[in-house]
């Protein structure tokens, strides 16, 4: 016997018409490329995405076929999104800071036939476009503009295509049918692309939205820096729609003083950003006297949140800093730090140690930790060991693979190393290949990295191992000066002592002017491990 309630297909269509219905004059502000301002509203954007969809239909889209985006956070990339997912399409979120030839490879690999661009990556598409062996079409995200007219022969105009058909209704699919692909950043061999289904993808953002993951409504105002070519903005295009939030798109203005302007003049509440965007704007914000006054959440993920960033948040600007963890692979909420009721009570000091983690899993997804034999660890808050995942908006093969993606026994392996507590506070402790090996002992380059950049003098630290004679590798420290400061390696290192056990205690420090990161904002140590792994035995370790 069956339940005999209505079987809906969970679609993406259905999140654009639910806010075209009952959030319709609820404001989409974004930056254009250009630098103006732009406003729609949820009911513009439903319009503009269903004449859009009706137009790749008419150019001979079909069901699963590959649209890709390089594009900013903007009006018409959110109008895509829906029109592409929504008419059974795959929007395919390209990320422009990658190298062209990877760029070249993931396009020839997805097997996109369209590509919609912002006017700011025409040389990118220029300059590799005899390359792009499927691509047939190529739409400029904008009005008609003689210098892309001249550059791209054949180009198509995103205005023009959304000023036709009207008529269009959104087609009912099976909810397995993709909705979305996105690649991981490939900073180990090729990019590997990850294919959501509408189902995956609608779990997903009903579980964002609860109060406990990210928690949004119809009464905040959300701005999204994470780009939507990084792991679909976490969601929040989507997750936006299914509540009614207002959002404000920041277009190319990623610097640290376009995003406080924009936190100011339209009172955003909620923002979400990878590390590096919070330092730019807390720089930003001290500089200009900002008080971010409307900012009341932000939520930071992507690589490892600083304490000392956490810390300066809730002290100097009253905004609750929300610590999650995901990735391309899971869609990408896996965990978001959250307090429990019998939390409540805890002092300053204990309260700032359990936010300092990943968090929690929402409903949906399983966590566990295992030894290298791939049996599973006590989660006992101290016990580190390799994390693994599972659950609905889980990959199970990654795209246009034979072999599965999980382990025998149908887990994810993250490549993360983590400690989980009895309550299901999860912290990562390390990327697999970045902890630091000292004589057979893990030294946790995150702590050490925590510490660093606590020193006022340091914008951006990353901790390596480095060759040892003696120890296999030892931990030093790569560090960014910030503006104007001049720490010394001393002062830098007495940032260590009470805080780590001595043998972890860094053995150098070495200044560099820039740390390289890769198309996601993470910091590339196979690069620094290249440039500094000899420090100690140069030093006569
Ligand atoms: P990506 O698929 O490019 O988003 O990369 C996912 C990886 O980013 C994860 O496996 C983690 O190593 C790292 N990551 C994401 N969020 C966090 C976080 N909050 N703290 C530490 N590492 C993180």
């Amino acid at each position: 016997m069956l339940g005999s309630m209505m079987t809906k297909p969970l679609l993406i269509s259905d999140l654009i018409r639910h806010a075209a219905k009952y959030h319709a004059d609820t404001e989409i502000v974004s930056r254009e490329t250009d630098g103006t301002m732009h406003t729609t509203t949820w009911s513009g954007v439903e319009n503009q995405s269903r004449r859009l969809a009706a137009a790749l239909g008419k150019m001979g889209l079909r069901t699963g076929d590959r649209v890709a985006t390089i594009a900013w956070n903007n009006h018409r990339h959110l109008k895509i999104w829906f029109a592409v997912s929504g008419g059974g399409m795959v929007c395919h979120t390209l990320n422009p800071r990658l190298f062209p030839e990877q760029l070249i490879f993931i396009v020839n690999d997805a097997e996109d036939r369209v590509i919609l661009f912002d006017k700011t990556f025409l040389p990118l598409v220029t300059g590799t476009r005899e390359h792009l062996k499927t691509v047939e079409h190529f739409i400029c995200m904008g009005p008609h503009d003689s210098e892309v007219a001249a550059a791209l022969p054949g180009v198509i105009f995103f205005d023009d295509l959304v000023g036709g058909e009207t008529a269009y209704d959104w087609p009912e699919l099976d909810e397995t049918t993709p909705c979305s692909l996105c690649y991981t950043s490939g900073t180990t061999g090729n990019p590997k692309g990850v294919l959501y289904s509408n189902r995956s993808t609608m779990l997903h953002t009903l579980a964002i939205s609860l109060p406990d993951a990210l928690n949004l409504s119809a009464r905040e105002v959300v701005l999204p820096v994470v780009p939507m070519f990084h792991a679909n903005a976490w969601g929040i295009p989507y997750a936006a729609a299914m509540t009614g939030s207002k959002l404000v798109m920041p277009g190319p203005g990623l610097d640290g003083d376009s995003l406080v302007g924009l936190i100011d003049d339209y009172r955003v509440s909620l923002a979400l950003g990878v590390p590096t965007i919070w330092q730019m704007l807390l720089a930003s914000a001290a500089k200009s006297g900002s008080r971010l006054e409307s900012l009341k959440r932000n939520v930071i993920g992507g690589s490892a949140a600083a304490p000392s960033m956490i810390a300066t948040f809730r002290d100097k600007y009253d905004c609750e800093t929300i610590h999650a963890w995901g990735m391309t692979e899971t869609s990408p909420l896996g965990s978001a730090n959250q307090i429990k009721a019998k939390h409540k009570g805890l002092d300053a000091d204990a309260m700032a140690a359990l936010r300092l983690g990943q968090g929690r899993p929402p409903f949906g997804i399983e966590l566990r930790i295992v030894d290298d034999k791939g049996a599973p660890l006590p989660e006992d808050g101290h016990t580190e060991g390799a994390l693994q995942a599972r659950g609905y908006w889980v990959v199970d093969t990654y795209f246009g693979k034979q072999e599965s993606a999980l382990t025998e026994d149908g887990w994810f392996d993250t490549g993360d190393v983590s400690t989980i507590d009895p309550d299901g506070y999860m912290v990562i402790r390390d990327r697999t290949k970045d902890i630091i090996k000292s004589g057979g002992e893990w030294i946790s380059s995150v702590d050490l990295e925590n510490i660093a950049v606590a020193h006022p003098g340091i914008a951006m630290a990353a901790a390596i191992g480095a060759r040892h004679p003696k120890w296999d590798e030892r931990p030093i420290i790569v560090a960014v000066k910030a503006d104007g400061a001049d720490p010394s390696e001393a002062e830098v290192l007495a940032m260590f002592e009470d805080k780590v056990a001595k043998w972890q205690i860094p053995d150098a420090v070495v200044f560099t002017d820039a740390i390289p990161l890769n198309g996601t904002g993470k910091m590339l140590k196979n690069k620094l491990r290249e440039k500094f792994g000899d420090t100690l035995i140069e030093r006569g370790a």
